[in-house]
């Protein structure tokens, strides 16, 4: 299972500014669950708190039945993806998405069959020997995308994964990583200060302000009730 619960979740940072305040959140497995509001307003270090990338100041943090509160990013089961994309730019397409498995010394032909899944899933068949430079920003997403799926994370985690993208192309993978959802049948959690893809990619939505959470609702009942 891969609900994932925070409960009384406080950051302070080491300056002393508490970025986010006794935040509550109960993630259903296989739940697309969105983070939404303005800048500042806690969501990326909610986010990173999860992924083990931000200290817990203080409460509990679980992943399925285990409290992962002390446990280092690599034994959490879940995968991040950024703004940014990180890519490698030296490596290809297919060494971008196989780069985690190869440290983890998974066989190469169980790497390659990985690799292989996730870029049909994603449309980057014809384009795995390029490098990164050689692809488009939607192409670029999707390696990103590419370079997670192939961990087969129990939990996925993006950080405003399309803000970087023109308008077309944000409607464009918006959808797509709906039906990514739907096809991984993982739990997701997207962090965004867009209200229009949290209104259309969340099963629900969490919406924040200055660090703590004001509401959490269905699209439907944000719609009826906003
Ligand atoms: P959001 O993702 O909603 O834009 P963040 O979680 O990035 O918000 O930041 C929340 C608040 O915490 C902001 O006021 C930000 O400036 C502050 N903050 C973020 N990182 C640090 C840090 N390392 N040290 C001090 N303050 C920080
Ligand atoms: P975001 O795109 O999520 O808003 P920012 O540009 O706010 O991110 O922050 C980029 C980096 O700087 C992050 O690693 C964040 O933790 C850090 N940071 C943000 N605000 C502060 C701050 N007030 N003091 C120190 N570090 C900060």
């Amino acid at each position: 299972m891969s609900n994932v619960t925070l409960s009384n979740i406080c950051k302070e940072y080491d300056n002393g500014y508490k970025a986010v305040k006794n935040v509550n959140i109960d993630i259903k497995d296989k739940e697309f669950v969105v983070l939404v509001g303005p800048s500042g307003c806690g969501k990326s270090t909610t986010l990173r708190m999860i992924a083990g990338l931000e200290d817990i100041t203080s409460g509990e943090l679980k992943i399925g039945d285990n409290v992962v509160n002390d446990l280092p990013p690599k034994d959490r089961d879940i995968a991040m993806v950024f703004q940014n994309y990180a890519l490698y730019p030296h490596m290809t397409v297919y060494d971008n998405m196989a780069f985690a498995l190869k440290l983890r010394k998974v066989p190469k032909d169980q790497i390659d069959e990985k690799v292989k899944e996730a870029a049909k899933i994603l449309g980057l068949e014809s384009v795995l020997t390029r490098k990164p430079k050689a692809l488009s920003g939607g192409q670029r997403q999707r390696v990103a995308l590419g370079r997670s799926i192939v961990r087969e994370p129990k939990v996925f985690l993006m950080d405003e994964p399309l803000s970087n993208l023109d308008a077309k192309l944000r409607t464009q993978m918006r959808t797509e990583i709906s039906k990514l959802h739907k096809k991984l049948g993982t739990t997701f959690i997207y962090v965004t200060h867009d209200q229009v893809e949290a209104m259309t990619m969340g099963d629900r939505i969490v919406v924040m302000k200055d660090g703590i959470v004001q509401q959490t609702a269905t699209p439907q009942e944000l719609y009826q009730n906003p």
